[in-house]
């Protein structure tokens, strides 16, 4: 790989100069702001590989851009990087230090909306493609490129494009858009993400807000909607029956490696301004819920009057919000059944549920060899044992893949993702690429 690390190193400013190139381009799938012109720039890009990519558009949402360069040493083994060329919304600007669209570098940290997510990743990924292609005049194995258009507003259609173009989505691995390093510097190997069910109830009683004397004899939504949302849970526990079902315990090994990874218990306690974790959890309670335990969240609630001082209203409706964050291998699908089910048994048939998005589970086990690959990678470029996360406690639309997906890259801890001044230390994209593009030779190897 020595060639290969060679040729990263002497052309970090050509990769510094392709990534403000990407960040200089707005996409913001939100608004559809510059989705287009991005898509059409990510298209030149493969295109400039010699990757034979194609725009792919089924008629709504971002169009999906993907392209495949061939091994000639190892044809019969593919890896695929998944990766978004769409980003936050930039707003509000004026906390911005310097414009988002016009990257900009200071102490060693490049500027701008998506300059870490994804097009420090996606960037790292195109640039370490080349330095094979210029160095072994081939890639180890075959080289898949999927960016979809879409990653940021819960890639709405990504499923679609995979039922259409199932063979885009073929591969024996599968490297994450995210990744990279923690709080300490160390790499972290993430092999999961948990799934989501998100719903809004709604309780409708009267066509519009009354005076509040009504509550003498008018039903008010509000009580109703919180009775409806008590019946959920009793402490910890999800009262909806079946919900545990299909959960997938922990083997053996995902536990050993929940223990062994390190978690700022404290410092996260001290950033939330929090004593305590619920019921008093201990850290290692806090690793398996974070990546094991299926939650229910209410994510908003509203009836009424909110605003300051007194008002002396009988809402006319209330809603909430409400996140399930889903473990392998619970169903969305089959979930929402059951939420409805049981709101009927429990005497809120009129409490009304509104989908609004839902994504399976995904864990790769750490025995895959895209997982072996990973750690041995890291340790080989960062010199230092990498942590393995058996779970991200976040969702992404992992589980529309079918090949084993690992999450590494060149990403940092205070990159203010999807925040102002997002930011892409520079020293990472350049380590970033190296331990991908190790992980990729070792896997086509094994
Ligand atoms: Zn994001």
């Amino acid at each position: 790989m020595k060639e290969v690390f060679d040729y990263i190193d002497s052309n970090k400013d050509s990769a510094i100069e392709l990534l403000s190139k990407l960040v200089s381009q707005p996409s913001v799938a939100a608004t559809g702001q510059g989705i287009k012109e991005c898509s059409d720039l990510g298209l030149r890009l493969l295109d400039e590989l010699g990757a034979n990519p194609k725009l792919y558009d089924i008629g709504e949402g971002s169009p999906l851009v993907a392209g495949e360069i061939k091994s000639k040493k190892n044809p019969s083994k593919t890896i695929l990087f998944y990766n978004h060329y769409d980003v936050q919304p930039p707003e509000p600007l004026e906390l911005w230090d310097s414009p988002p669209f016009t990257p900009t570098i200071r102490d060693g940290k490049m500027y701008g909306r998506g300059v870490s997510d994804d097009k420090g990743e996606l960037a790292g990924r195109l640039k370490l493609t080349e330095a094979f292609l210029r160095t072994w005049m081939d890639v180890p194995c075959n080289f898949k490129f999927v960016f979809e258009g879409e990653e940021e507003i819960g890639s709405i259609h990504l499923g679609q494009y995979v039922k259409k173009y199932p063979e885009l989505f073929k591969a024996d691995g599968v490297i994450w858009e995210f990744g990279g390093v923690n709080p300490k510097g160390r790499p972290q190997v993430v092999l999961g993400v948990k799934g989501i069910l998100y719903v809004q109830l709604t309780s409708k009683v009267a066509k519009k807000d009354a005076h509040s004397s009504l509550g003498a004899v008018v039903q008010n939504p509000a009580w109703r909607l919180v009775g409806a949302l008590n019946t959920l849970k009793k402490g910890e526990k999800i009262m909806i029956p079946g919900w545990y079902d299909d959960v997938r315990k922990f083997t053996k090994e995902e536990l050993g490696w929940i223990r062994k990874a390190p978690y700022e218990a404290k410092a996260i306690k001290a950033d939330l301004g929090i004593k305590n974790f619920i019921d008093n959890m201990s850290v290692e309670e806090v690793k398996k819920a974070l990546a094991g335990k299926p939650t229910c969240t209410i994510c908003g609630i509203y009836s009424g009057y909110t605003g300051e001082g007194s008002k002396t209203v009988l809402p006319g409706e209330a809603f909430a919000k409400i996140d399930f964050r889903l473990v392998p291998d619970q169903d969305p699908d089959d979930l929402i059944r059951k939420l409805r089910k049981h709101l009927v048994t429990q005497g809120y048939e009129d409490v009304k549920i509104t989908y609004s998005e839902g994504e399976k589970a995904k864990r790769t086990s750490p025995k895959e060899p895209i997982a072996i690959a990973a750690k041995i990678a890291a340790e080989e470029v960062y010199k230092s044992p990498p942590i393995i996360e058996i779970s991200s406690a976040g969702t992404g639309p992992m589980y529309l893949f079918d090949a084993p997906c690992v999450a590494i890259g060149g990403g940092h801890s205070f990159s203010n993702a999807h925040a102002p001044n997002e930011n892409k230390d520079l020293r990472y994209l350049v380590m970033g690429m190296k331990w991908v593009a190790d992980t990729v030779n070792r896997f086509a190897e094994a």
